[in-house]
């Protein structure tokens, strides 16, 4: 199974506005969720390249999970 992380022109709803992750650029981001803080619920929006460090981040954690699991058995 491969895994790609999302890209403009993937045909997901990438809009104008400010990448809320690692690169606080604006340009082409996505919404990608909610986070919650003490003020309040408020959207989440991040561009390609920050999504795609957020996927190997994530990819990474996964994987970890998967040889704890394995080591458990
Ligand atoms: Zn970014």
């Amino acid at each position: 199974m491969s895994w790609l992380p999302p890209y403009p022109g993937d045909g997901h709803a990438w809009m104008d506005g400010e990448c809320m992750l690692y690169c606080r650029m604006a340009g082409r981001v996505l919404a990608v969720g909610f986070v919650k803080t003490p003020a309040g619920e408020g959207r989440m929006y991040a561009c390609g390249e920050c999504l795609h460090e957020l996927a190997c981040l994530a990819m990474k954690e996964i994987q970890a999970q998967d040889w704890a699991d394995l080591a458990a058995r």
